[in-house]
């Protein structure tokens, strides 16, 4: 079944993201959230990036005005998704959320809808235990900043069917991505590898083995990572990372996977990083 019209569900940094590359793309795109603030924040942010990409000529300008053609936002699930051929969701790391936006989801898609989560960490198996369409849920894990980062990780369920499995990876593919399979557990691979070395960071600022800057510039320059760990733990967003540490923590059950204390109390206070204003390090509103 060709994809055609797309939802994403979550006008976040990952939804907006992920709706402005498939604008890109040809595709058609509702966006959808659950107030008309960040659905103006999302669409400020799509219309911005498809303007950087025409001052760089990648995209002409007929193309930039064309693809907000096929835009729209709402705060309306049922009416967005009723032409779907896909829905991307890009919801907070919450299971509690996921699993009641994936049973609107499947109560409101025509029966085709293939049903997609963005998560980080959260097992596409328990998401899809909600619907009745075990075998068209799966994890399509897009990465941050998306119209820029080369992968998508594809995550299946244990019971997504091959032609889900292959239709996410020729979308994925028609974005300009290339598409990595990994089997449902904990954190896939991305983040199983990724997040314990974050939360490592930042154990030795709570430990005051050193200050975030030396951390990041010790990651920077002694290991070559383009971006130190706790400079992306901000960008990330600081919620997310705990919300990933939880879930590999409770998944696993092993103790190398505990939440450092300092994570959760930046958490517990709001500094969630850049898009807070206020992490390890503090960012202008701007
Ligand atoms: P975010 O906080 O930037 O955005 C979340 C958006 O979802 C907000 O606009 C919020 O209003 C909206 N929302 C909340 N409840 C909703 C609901 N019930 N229905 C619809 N929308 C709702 O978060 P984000 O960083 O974009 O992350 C979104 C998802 O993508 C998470 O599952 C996260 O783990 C995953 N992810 C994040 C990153 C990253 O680097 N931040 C990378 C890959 C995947």
């Amino acid at each position: 079944m060709p994809i055609q019209n797309a939802v994403v569900i979550g006008a976040g940094q990952m939804g907006s993201g992920i709706a402005q590359t498939l604008l890109q793309y040809g595709y058609n795109v509702a966006l959808v959230d659950i107030a008309d603030a960040p659905l103006e924040r999302g669409r400020s942010a799509i219309e911005a990036g498809l303007a950087r990409l025409t001052a760089k000529g990648r995209l002409t300008e007929t193309a930039q005005t064309e693809a907000l053609q096929r835009f729209t936002t709402t705060t309306d699930l049922p009416l967005a998704v009723r032409d779907s051929d896909i829905v991307i969701e890009a919801a907070p790391e919450h299971i509690a959320t996921k699993q009641a936006t994936f049973k609107k989801l499947d109560a409101s898609c025509p029966s085709h809808t293939i049903l997609a989560t963005n998560t980080s960490s959260l097992p596409i198996t328990s998401i899809a235990s909600v619907t009745q369409r075990a075998d068209r849920v799966i994890g399509m894990h897009f990465m941050n900043p998306v119209p820029i980062m080369p992968l998508v990780e594809i995550i299946r369920g244990l019971a997504t069917s091959d032609e889900t499995c292959d239709t996410v990876r020729a979308l994925a593919e028609s974005l300009g991505k290339t598409a990595v399979e990994v089997k449902d557990f904990p954190g896939f691979v991305s983040n199983r590898v990724l997040m314990p070395m974050i939360n490592e960071a930042v154990y030795a600022v709570y430990e005051g083995v050193a200050e975030p800057e030396a951390i990041d510039t010790v990651l920077k320059l002694g290991m070559n990572h383009p971006m130190g760990p706790l400079t992306l733990a901000d960008f990330i967003g600081l919620d997310t990372c705990l919300a990933i540490m939880e879930t590999l923590y409770e998944g696993f059950g092993d103790s190398k996977y505990r939440p450092c204390p300092l994570l959760r109390q930046y958490v517990q206070a709001g500094w969630l990083g850049r898009k807070s204003g206020r992490g390890f390090y503090s960012y202008n509103s701007s």
